[in-house]
């Protein structure tokens, strides 16, 4: 048998909430690993383990818990009863096959009884492996560091670190819906939400059959990144080509971009306060188009009634696209599309609308049936993952 031993966030779970951040990361890893037939997931004095039967399984569990929010790191470890003896035994086991310069022990006691403190585990320990291997001791920048946690009953042994996405555990945090073009920062910012514990709720406006399904098939390729880190995701589909003729035949073009955009705004606010979404979020970020300007942000937000987030609103395209590749959506981001917004978009678009002629304009266009036709036709679709296990079977 194998541990994996999880740590969270510390700081970020501290105070009450706590026992319920970490039993939505406990509900969180067993249902991203559920197709995996791993023994046990349970939480243990500020830490969580996952046993999974030795073999093959350490790089597909490797690879899912560096995804799922709320985990600052974790390890491949070796678990032994927790006696200083057996650790020693069980540390020599495992350094059998290596050969490094030098070397640290990093002690971690959990229950304050074990005889030992953490410094004098290190010591102890330390002295053991020198005198066994010969290799030097250094604190400062060691080859390898042996870590040791000790518990109640069992201790933990390991030599290496994985990192984790950090954040909070996806479900924590409430509901969001999030205009999700198949741009490269609409799924930047998704992400960042869904690090930050919300389960994000995706909302797409395409303009299929005037434009190709390109833009869906981004989307839907998206959505099932984004899943893997969420675990659940309900993805909806407007069509919006009609309402763009429309918009084209009563808006002078200058006006037009900002009137999209409180159309997609009011369809989506329907759209998320009907699936108990508390608020919006878009991709965009102060002055990177001329239509993202913070006259137009104010005068586009002014239709709904609920907070429009803009996560990445002080980046620099660089580092939404330095996310984007990390993310693994940058390659399915830049996948050449015609967005349905350039199509129908005029060269100039105003930088600085101003809102009785937008209003004026939404007159003549008559924007209540638009809003409610889409939002009766929005297609709704339930992504999961791993995608073999069936929402019905979470806990949400
Ligand atoms: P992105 O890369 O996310 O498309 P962008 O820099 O191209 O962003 P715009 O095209 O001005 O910016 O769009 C601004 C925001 O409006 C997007 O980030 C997204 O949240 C939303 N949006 C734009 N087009 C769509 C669409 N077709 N469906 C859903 N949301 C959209
Ligand atoms: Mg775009």
């Amino acid at each position: 048998m194998q541990s994996v031993i999880v740590h969270y966030q510390e700081i970020a779970l501290k105070g009450r909430n706590r026992p319920w951040f970490v039993e939505r990361l406990v509900s969180n890893i067993r249902s991203a690993t559920a197709d995996l037939g791993l023994r046990r997931v349970r939480a243990l004095m500020g830490r969580i383990e996952v046993q999974y039967e030795s073999g093959d399984t350490w790089g597909e569990v490797r690879d899912r818990l560096a995804r799922l929010p709320g985990i600052a790191n974790f390890s491949k470890a070796v678990r032994c009863p927790c006696d200083f003896e057996v650790i020693a035994e069980t540390v020599l086991g495992e350094l059998a096959d290596l050969e490094v310069e030098s070397f640290r022990v990093t002690a971690q006691r959990a229950d304050k009884r074990f005889p030992l403190r953490s410094p004098e585990i290190e010591r102890q320990l330390g002295g053991r492996i020198k005198a066994a291997r010969g290799w030097r001791v250094d604190l400062e920048r060691p080859a390898l560091t042996v870590r040791v946690e000790t518990l109640t009953d069992e201790a933990y042994c390991y030599l290496s670190k994985e990192s984790g996405a950090g954040g909070l555990p996806s479900g924590v945090s409430g509901r969001v819906a999030c205009l999700l073009s198949g741009g490269i920062d609409s799924p930047v910012a998704a992400y960042r939400m869904v690090r930050r514990g919300c389960r994000v709720r995706l909302i797409h406006f395409h303009s299929y059959p005037i434009l190709s399904h390109t833009s869906q098939d981004k989307v839907a390729e998206i959505a099932e990144r984004l899943t893997r880190s969420q675990l659940e995701t309900r993805l909806y589909v407007v069509a919006f080509g009609d309402i763009q003729r429309q918009v084209v035949l009563a808006v002078p073009p200058a006006l037009r971009v900002v009137v999209y955009r409180r159309l997609m705004l009011r369809i989506a606010e329907r759209i998320a306060r009907a699936s108990g979404a508390m608020a919006l979020v878009t991709g965009e970020a102060v002055g990177q188009v001329a239509s993202q300007t913070l006259d137009n942000m104010a005068i586009i937000d002014s239709v709904v009634s609920m907070p429009v987030l803009r996560p990445l609103v002080g980046m620099d395209k660089d580092e939404i696209v330095r996310e984007a590749r990390q993310l693994g959506t940058y390659e399915i981001s830049i996948i050449p599309d015609e967005d349905c917004c350039t199509l129908f978009t005029p060269k100039h678009p105003t930088t600085k609308a101003k809102a009785r002629e937008v209003e004026a304009a939404e007159h003549a266009l008559g924007v209540e049936p638009l809003v409610d036709g889409a939002v009766a036709a929005a297609i709704r679709q339930d992504l999961t993952f791993p995608a073999s296990v069936a929402p019905s079977a979470r806990d949400e």
